[in-house]
């Protein structure tokens, strides 16, 4: 089945004569842009036969350039009326595997592949991207598309406002490299808010694998309330983990400070990935925390 992914017209055409509806609640926005289409793939920098996973193939126009570059593509479709359609879209092409359902819920279930694409439902972008690094799936390399927002996070350094848990979680595992940014008007229907393009490597120079039990919920609870102080933040999460009576969550936090270097007044957006994660080692090796 032939489709043109480059007109709004033809696409809305395809969907009235299949009898199918958008849903805002899935964040549909179908990228007609063939350039951009055509440079995310290339980011990916896959060959023949490569495994790929595919979020949100919605009518395929990404999966179509991923097949053509000789991809095996494992795509996750919420959609009931899209996946229909994919099935006819891409029936009998042997590189194609389509996975029904939310994939927030069905990806454990699959093999994994060292590559990911998705132009991602704006809904759910960031809560996959954290989920997939905290039960430890890994990609080789993900070119992703989110908000410029979300983007920005993504790719922010200590000190500045956009430097969040979301910022440490993704760079703890990944080198981000900003891709192009992308107007509204390069998706049908034309979202109100920019896009744009991310790529992210998974980082050689350390195993993220590898990350202290504690990293991951200590960077959460110190950007939780990002005003007060680490030593505040620290010792709100030391109460809430101890196990033993007989040391007080400061006769932990303030020696655990000072061999980190890091001042008590100090604020989590201050801190390089590379401290959270020292810190969480030195907190893991008090065996009353849990
Ligand atoms: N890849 C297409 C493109 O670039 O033109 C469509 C991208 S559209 C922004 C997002 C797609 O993700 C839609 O097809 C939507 O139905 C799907 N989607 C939304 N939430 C999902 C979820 N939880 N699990 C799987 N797919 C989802």
């Amino acid at each position: 089945m032939e489709i043109n992914y480059d007109s709004a017209a033809a696409l809305r055409a395809l969907l009235e004569e299949q009898g199918l509806g958008m849903r805002k609640k899935f964040g549909q926005n179908f990228l007609i842009n063939p350039n951009i289409r055509k440079k995310l793939a290339d980011a990916l920098e896959i060959g023949e036969g490569d495994e790929v996973w595919e979020v949100g193939p919605g009518l395929g126009a990404m999966t179509r350039e991923l097949l053509d570059q000789g991809a095996h593509v494992r795509a996750f479709e919420i959609d009931p009326g899209f996946i229909g359609l994919l099935h006819k879209i891409f029936a009998g092409e042997k590189g194609f595997t389509l996975v029904e359902g939310d994939v927030l819920k069905t990806w454990p279930q699959e093999a994994p592949a060292p590559y990911l694409l998705g132009n991602l439902p704006y809904n759910i972008g960031a809560v996959l991207l954290a989920n997939f690094i905290e039960e430890g799936r890994f990609f080789r390399r993900m070119i992703v598309t989110v908000q410029k927002e979300v983007a920005r996070r993504m790719a922010a350094k200590p000190g500045g406002d956009d430097y969040s848990s979301f910022s440490v979680l993704i760079g703890s595992a990944y080198k981000v490299s900003p891709l192009m940014v992308i107007g509204g008007s390069s998706f049908y229907p034309a979202p109100r808010v920019d896009s744009q393009g991310i790529r992210l490597d998974l980082r050689i120079d350390i195993d993220p694998a590898a990350r202290p039990l504690l990293f991951y919920p200590l960077v959460r609870q110190l950007f939780s309330s990002r005003r007060k102080t680490i030593k505040n933040n620290l010792q709100s999460f030391v109460s809430s983990r101890i196990m033993m009576a007989e040391a007080g969550p400061l006769d932990i936090v303030l020696p655990v400070l000072e061999q980190c270097g890091i001042k008590p007044e100090e604020r989590a957006e201050n801190l390089t990935i590379e401290k959270f994660a020292e810190l969480a080692e030195r907190l893991g090796k008090y065996d009353g925390l849990r």
